[in-house]
């Protein structure tokens, strides 16, 4: 997938975003959904996605971008309460040699801990008992 191209509306967000997917949802208002990676590099790992389609930050309004960015550091500070890490990292991929697999633009949020190796990208499934009590946790320190 280039970074050119059209959304595709069967992507797994997009399928999450109409409610015809799960997910283990952390956050959601009128601009952004935000959810628990089923594939965490470390504990706590979530995403926020604009609700806006883009398949990457390129085609993402600004506006929609702006409001988007002011979640993310929210839900990124309830993180730091929720889970006190070492250190946090707020990333995004664009287009498949950058690292992207979902065309569909999200934002991660990864907790790290010092001395712990982040986990291999797109690697084990979760738990899904921990992922809830994760997101739960992010949520009531919002
Ligand atoms: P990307 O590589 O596109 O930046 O990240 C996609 C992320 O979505 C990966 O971290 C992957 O673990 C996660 N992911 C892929 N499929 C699903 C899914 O069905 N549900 C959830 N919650 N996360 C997913």
């Amino acid at each position: 997938m280039s970074l050119t191209g059209t959304y595709d509306d069967a992507n797994i967000f997009a399928k999450i975003l109409r409610g015809e997917a799960p997910c283990v949802k952390v956050y959601e208002d009128d601009h952004v959904l935000s959810f628990m990676d089923i594939f965490p590099q470390s504990s706590g790992h979530f995403l926020v996605l604009p609700k806006a389609k883009s398949r990457n930050l390129l085609e993402l309004d600004d506006a929609a971008l702006q409001e988007t960015m002011v979640r993310v550091k929210r839900l990124a500070a309830a993180a730091r309460k929720a889970f006190n890490p070492d250190g946090i990292v707020v990333t995004q991929f664009n287009g498949a040699p950058a690292g992207q697999t979902v065309f569909h633009t999200h934002f991660h949020i990864i907790p790290r801990w010092e001395g712990e190796a982040l986990g291999r990208h797109g690697g084990g499934q979760a738990d899904m008992d921990v992922l809830k009590d994760q997101a739960a946790k992010i949520a009531a320190a919002l």
